[in-house]
């Protein structure tokens, strides 16, 4: 292909995928296939001759969108948001044109300082503190990661080298081997279950520690279980606090766990995965109080801040833990300018790395701070809209209010109802939702979360969402009623209690008050 048919067929390319858009509504939000669908359209090898465009660009229908779930649909409201723009893929597409793999400064400049500017202009927007700049004198800064899973990773071992090197000062000869197995970091059960993978991947003990009734991991739950674990031998050298859990998006309380991480000398991980976008509309940044205690913080822009999959900002209060814990500095990757500026394969697993600044930074111009607060405020107001709906229907509950632009719900009674709920959503593929299971009032509670994802969604779109699930539960609660007792989870369907506004955190409670 040379510039003038890419010219060409490129155009044809932007004009489907605005079409895509457009139309989106109208194709059937879940995928419509079963496995081994794609193989048999396709040949067994590939073609020994170059093929026409035309007939590569026809299979995109044909092969590829039937075997496609539509995250960026309306009706999807799975996991968290896989957050997208068009300012974002253009991002991409200058990106894959230049092409550098920016791994150190003098590989292409601008892909590092570009990441050093946005990264400290997010950090602003966000309200974090000034020791996670590059601009401030110290020793901080911000880089683009993959994925939040990632820099937990990452963080988990730097913090066990950070350990291990505090030890050896006053040990020398220590055994790293025989020391590290006595490490031990900590999550509330309901972090992410990256951060429980994360302690397997560097081979130490993660705890999870349990969660009060608002899913939020407080202080003195941290408190005891450190000196539990000191009293074994152990040594505690990691906590990851997170803003914003998956299945409901509760909040640990990082102003009890901090002061107690600095006074243990513990690495604080704050994963602020997808609330962290939040924080851009100052009405939510009481939950970053005690943020000044993380070593590191992270939030995916890929989620709920317009960028397209893969961004994940991480920052770090002194670099030097990254660089130091894993620096090998072969001849081929040296320049002239080292120590004068990051070199950013310093700051991450892999070696190479795309120049993904250039969506941040067409993301953050496009729309400005403003933009971006009105799209968060925006998805938060559907949320609560879909919320006041399920509640005048009457049969459903919250396990937690809506919280940020995630609404949690459940029809009341037993799980085994929602569970059927659930199904029978998915089965008619009008709309893409997830459950989740919570322990409260010392039950695990099964309910499903509605996540706002769209960047064009409305108020007609919350309509249809909240009609698809009303008509589900039409049909599940008649189909519930002829089941015989024992099918009904062999319990009574009083089992489950109503969750009361008292459960709901105070801040959230007074907040709604407010609001009506
Ligand atoms: N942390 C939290 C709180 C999440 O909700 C998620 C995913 O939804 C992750 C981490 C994992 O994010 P990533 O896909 O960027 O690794």
């Amino acid at each position: 292909m040379d510039s003038n048919q890419f010219r060409e067929v490129g155009k044809q390319m932007v004009d489907y995928i605005a079409d895509y858009y457009d139309n989106i509504r109208q194709r059937p939000v879940m995928h419509n296939v079963s496995p081994g669908y794609l193989p048999p359209l396709l040949p067994d090898s590939a073609p020994e001759d170059p093929e026409r465009w035309e007939d590569i660009f026809k299979d995109i229908e044909k092969v590829i969108m039937p075997g496609v779930t539509h995250w960026r649909s309306p009706r999807f409201h799975g996991y968290y948001a896989a957050g997208g723009s068009f300012p974002s893929m253009l991002g991409d597409m200058l990106c894959n044109a230049i092409g550098c793999i920016g791994f150190s400064w003098a590989t292409s400049p601008a892909c590092t300082e570009l990441e050093m500017v946005t990264t400290d202009w997010l950090g602003k927007m966000l309200g974090l503190p000034e020791h996670f700049l590059h601009s401030h004198s110290g020793l901080g800064g911000g880089v683009i990661q993959s994925t939040a899973s990632e820099t937990v990773f990452l963080c988990v071992l730097a913090a066990r080298n950070r350990m291990v090197a505090r030890m050896k000062e006053t040990d020398p000869d220590m055994n790293d081997h025989s020391v590290i197995s006595r490490f031990v970091c900590y999550s509330s059960d309901q972090a992410n279950s990256s951060v429980h993978r994360s302690g397997l991947l560097a081979e130490v003990r993660m705890r999870k520690l349990q969660s009060d009734d608002n899913f939020s991991l407080r202080g003195e739950t941290l408190r005891k279980a450190i000196k539990e674990d000191k009293a074994k031998g152990l040594i505690p050298f990691f906590v990851c606090a997170t803003l914003g859990t998956t299945g409901s998006c509760a909040f640990d309380s990082i102003k009890e766990i901090g002061p107690l991480c600095e006074k243990e000398g513990i690495w604080l991980h704050i994963d602020a995965a997808y609330a962290g976008s939040a924080f851009v509309c100052p009405e939510y940044r009481q939950h970053l109080e005690g943020v000044e205690y993380a070593e590191t913080f992270s939030t995916n822009p890929h989620k709920w801040m317009l960028c397209n999959f893969d961004l994940s900002v991480m920052w770090i209060k002194n670099r030097q833990y990254l660089v130091d814990a894993f620096n090998v500095d072969p001849i081929y990757l040296k320049h002239q300018n080292e120590g004068r500026v990051p070199d950013y394969r310093h700051w991450q697993i892999p070696l190479g790395r795309r120049f993904r600044a250039l969506k941040l930074w067409f993301v953050l111009r496009c729309y400005g701070v403003k933009g971006i607060q009105q799209y968060i405020r925006t998805h938060v107001s559907l949320a609560e809209e879909l919320e006041a709906l399920l509640v005048k229907d009457g049969r459903f509950e919250m396990p937690v209010p809506a919280t940020m632009a995630l609404v949690c719900f459940r029809l009341k009674g037993t799980n085994k109802l929602s569970e059927m709920l659930h199904d029978h959503i998915m089965a008619c593929g009008d709309i893409y939702i997830i459950p989740a299971y919570a322990r409260a009032q010392g039950k695990d509670v099964y309910f499903m979360r509605v996540a706002m994802v769209s960047e064009h969604m409305t108020s007609a779109d919350i309509e249809v969402t909240f009609r698809a699930i009303q008509r589900s539960a039409d049909r599940v609660q008649e189909r519930y009623a002829d089941l015989p007792q024992t099918e009904k989870n062999g319990v009574k369907d009083d089992y489950m209690p109503l969750i009361n506004n008292d459960a709901c955190p105070a801040d959230f409670k007074k907040q709604r008050n407010e609001k009506a």
